[in-house]
């Protein structure tokens, strides 16, 4: 018998936690940034901070349910199924609260037999899968769930799609944990990671293709069974929410002349849903606050946020598309001195060094985070950048 026990609104004690969160997350730097007009020079570096950088509000919520829910059952054994979110301080902090991470197997699928039943279990920002969510409620688990409403709002999305017999394009990465989540909630779904691969797909729509290369190039990204020849007649897009916003948009709006272009523009409501507004705000008012940051003028840009995190691989990518020197690191550890740090490439999985990467005072840097990311870890970068030119 399945008897879940959800917890989706905290557990009354944010005030309780708040100081701790203060103390493990705010920076007086920031403070003082933000004071000055997000724009502070010492020893011949100016730093540049984007208007909306760090933190976003579904994170803060997942961190601030997290902290509540170790206060609430002290001496219970507490599980998350992933990271809270993609962020290697406040994971190492949650660790410290002994919160555990469930480790995965050597097939790389999480281990969800470690969990016992009246075990605690959270769910992190970006969700669950369903297989997950019904193990979890089959081992009578109490379930702190902090999906953000963001993404259960694209869950909404796709399941509508389902109900109507229409197939979920759904822009993301296959890998990605939320896009996992939003794809075992579609019955028939393909995921596209660019424009480009939706163009391939487009092709496919409008001119037919082999069967077997298009089974082979989204092996890992089409639900079982897929078949482009019947599934691709009635399409709803839907997206990851931190992906590029006007990627998505040119990905609708393709998809949307394609159907129109194959089935005439009076069946279109027959075979196209469009994407609706399903980035979040967040994302959105980074990426505004990136796009607004590039055109003044700027020496180098710091990008900073977990590797695996995605509206940060995005922050990067807008600065790249500008030309600008960029690098994306993770936490202050990656600034080795004032010749050498450590970086995620934009494309490829593993960090590379980079040289000289510091310029001569005086120089402008500009900084954004992406929405895990704490001010601390901010601050403490800054602070390290200005102690190089000391
Ligand atoms: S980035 Fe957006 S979708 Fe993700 S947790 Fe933050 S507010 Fe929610």
């Amino acid at each position: 018998m399945k008897n879940p026990t959800y917890h989706r609104k905290g557990f009354g004690l944010k005030d309780v936690v708040e100081g701790d969160l203060k103390r493990a997350y705010e920076s007086d730097l920031i403070a003082e940034l933000k004071e000055g007009g997000n724009t502070l020079t010492r020893n011949g570096i100016t730093v540049r901070l984007a208007e909306a950088f760090g933190f976003c509000w579904g994170v803060d919520r997942a961190v601030s349910m997290a902290y509540e829910t170790r206060r609430h059952f002290p001496d219970r054994k507490i599980w998350i199924t992933n990271e809270i979110i993609h962020n290697p301080l406040v994971n190492s902090h949650l660790r410290d609260m002994e919160i555990d991470f469930l480790p995965l197997r050597e097939d790389g699928t999480k281990d969800l037999e470690r969990v016992n039943e009246g075990d605690v279990v959270i769910l992190p920002a970006f969700g669950a899968s369903v297989e997950e969510m019904h193990f979890l409620e089959d081992r009578k688990c109490e379930v702190v769930d902090t999906t953000c409403p963001w993404v259960s709002r694209v869950w909404t999305r796709v399941q509508k799609f389902a109900q109507s017999d229409f197939t979920a394009i759904i822009h993301g990465k296959h890998s990605h944990e939320e896009t996992v989540a939003t794809s075992s909630r579609a019955e028939v779904y393909l995921i596209v990671q660019n424009l480009q691969e939706a163009e391939w797909v487009a092709q496919y729509i409008l001119n037919g293709g082999s069967k077997d290369e298009f089974l082979s190039r989204f092996r890992q990204a089409c639900s079982q069974g897929f078949d482009p020849e019947r599934d691709l007649e009635r399409i709803g897009i839907a997206n990851q929410t931190t992906m590029l916003k006007g990627e998505t948009e040119l990905i609708g709006k393709l998809f949307e002349r394609t159907m129109m272009s194959k089935y005439g523009p009076s069946n279109l409501n027959d075979h196209f849903l469009s994407p609706g507004d399903t980035i979040c705000d967040a994302t959105q008012e980074r990426q505004d606050a990136m796009l607004g940051l590039i055109e003044e003028p700027m020496d180098l840009m710091l990008i900073i946020g977990g590797f695996n995190s995605s509206n940060t691989g995005h922050l990067h990518e807008i600065a790249l598309k500008k030309g600008l020197p960029s690098y994306h690191i993770d936490s202050p550890s990656c600034i080795l001195s004032a010749q050498e740090i450590r970086h995620k490439p934009q494309h490829g999985d593993n960090c590379e060094i980079a040289t000289n990467w510091l310029p001569e005072a005086p120089c402008v840097i500009g900084v954004s985070a992406g929405a895990s990311t704490p001010n601390q870890v901010v601050a403490e970068i800054i602070e390290l950048v200005f102690s190089l030119r000391q």
